[in-house]
């Protein structure tokens, strides 16, 4: 059959179209969904909470994590993206120190702490559900930024957890510019109810106020501050149940004008939940006796009626000389704690503050957060759920927690020295943990007990 020149023509006009369109649409098809999982775990990460709290993302506004425009995908190749296991989340940020986290991976034994995680693609750094937490006036920023700085450049600049501010007043725009601006994860920052930063109703607030007036004559530090007794008690009561803290699982407190010595090239969170620990500590050591003299008895009585929440494998030979008749005043310092926050929503602490609260130790007497803490620690833990991160230096006024030996500090780079080390002097209580754990203790110990 033959056609005019002109059919031809119009036949090849119609084919090059035809193909023009079909290339078209398969450019505007959309990414797959595995690309976008990413970002949606980021933008839910954004969203405001009620009754007043906000919750801001830095992450997003500093534009790495920003969905690309479709057009800016298509001519590139899709990113193959693994699938993160359900209860991690992932980050899209290749780790900093990939070499250093390679390093450790070759050491055969790597110290306490190190979880050698080899699980996930390159690349890709799994997070725990775990979030940094402060409580802090709006005058503690300048003493805070310094710290947030530090933990950010030694470890979360790579994991970019988020991290949650509370405060029992509103915090000022200059202390929320500050804190995203250093958070890598999302800063969010929230109001503590009134009604948890006041005098409970079975308080006889005038007795309280001679209780003050006394400790003040004697000269017990914060003996006579009323704000110091509201924190411990929110501390001890109340912080993990604050809506912002609700999504999380873990915890890691920091306090302002807290120092970290050492880099910390591994996850603390993951080492909690591999190692299925309940609380980490760095330092213990004694509590000054007229700040709790009447607390041992509460913790007994309330133990007795409840033996259901004694744990069986507990640290009582921990906090106690005499097989629990009196309180040894050994605690973990609880300006940092790494630590489970659905131990801490369990029946049996909730239970104990409870009855600590309506005993009222918190106001006749100055009850710290710490020694409660760490009570219920001791008791309501099995002793292996008590972790001890030795490789972690850290410093809160006036004590220091640098690692013993050389070996350590050069391989976590820490700054402290050996001499600081409060661990093995006189008031720590570190030496009888490691004793009552049957750990052995580092190699030239002896060297820093004075
Ligand atoms: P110390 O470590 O026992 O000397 O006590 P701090 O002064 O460091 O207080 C413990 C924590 O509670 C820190 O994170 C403080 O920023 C915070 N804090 C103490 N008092 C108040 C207060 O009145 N309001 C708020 N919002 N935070 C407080
Ligand atoms: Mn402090």
């Amino acid at each position: 059959m033959r056609h005019s020149r002109s059919f031809r023509y119009a036949l090849f006009v119609l084919a090059w179209l035809i193909f023009m369109f079909v290339a078209w649409r398969d450019k505007m098809t959309f990414p797959s969904s595995n690309e976008y999982n990413i970002f949606e775990h980021l933008q839910a990460n954004t969203k405001s909470f009620g009754l007043g709290l906000e919750a801001t993302s830095t992450a997003l506004s500093q534009g790495h994590h920003k969905s690309p425009p479709v057009e800016e995908t298509l001519p590139f190749p899709k990113p193959v993206i693994t699938q993160a296991r359900p209860e991690v989340h992932q980050i899209d940020s290749p780790p900093a120190h990939s070499a250093f986290q390679e390093s450790i991976k070759e050491e055969s034994n790597a110290p306490e702490g190190i979880i050698e995680k080899s699980n996930a693609p390159e690349g890709i750094i799994e997070r725990v559900n775990a979030t940094f937490v402060t409580l802090a006036r709006n005058s503690d920023i300048g003493d805070l930024a310094g710290t947030i700085k530090q933990i950010e450049d030694r470890f979360n600049s790579r994991y970019k957890y988020d991290w949650v501010f509370l405060n029992d007043k509103e915090f000022d725009s200059n202390f929320k510019t500050i804190a995203k601006r250093l958070v890598s994860g999302t800063a969010k920052f929230g109001r503590i109810p009134s009604s948890q930063w006041s005098f409970p109703s079975n308080i006889d607030v005038e007795k309280a106020a001679k209780v003050r007036a006394q400790m003040k004559e004697q000269k017990i530090i914060y003996g006579d501050s009323i704000s110091y007794r509201h924190m411990c008690r929110y501390q001890s009561g109340f912080f993990f149940l604050h809506p912002l803290m609700m999504d999380y699982e873990y915890y890691w407190r920091v306090e302002p004008s807290a120092e970290f010595f050492c880099d910390i090239p591994f996850d603390p969170f993951r080492t909690m939940v591999e190692k299925k620990k309940k609380y980490g500590f760095v330092i213990s050591l004694l509590e000054y006796v007229e700040t709790v003299p009447s607390l041992w008895n509460a913790t007994k009585t309330f133990f007795k009626q409840n033996p259901q929440h004694l744990a069986k494998d507990n640290s009582m030979e921990f906090i106690s000389e005499d097989g629990g008749y009196s309180y040894n005043l050994c605690h973990f310092w609880s300006n940092f704690e790494i630590a489970s926050l659905n131990w801490l929503r369990s029946p049996a602490y909730m239970e104990f503050f409870k009855y600590l609260d309506e005993a009222g130790g918190f106001f006749y007497e100055r009850w710290g957060d710490a020694p409660v803490h760490s009570l219920a620690a001791a008791l309501t833990l099995k002793k292996d759920e008590i972790h001890f991160f030795n490789e972690i230096g850290y410093y809160h006024a006036p004590f220091t927690h640098c690692p013993t030996g050389n070996k350590v500090k050069d391989k976590f780079r820490c700054y402290c020295e050996a001499k600081d080390n409060f661990d093995w002097k006189q008031y720590s209580c570190t030496s009888r943990w490691f004793d009552f754990m049957g750990m052995e203790k580092p190699a030239g110990y002896e060297n820093e007990s004075e």
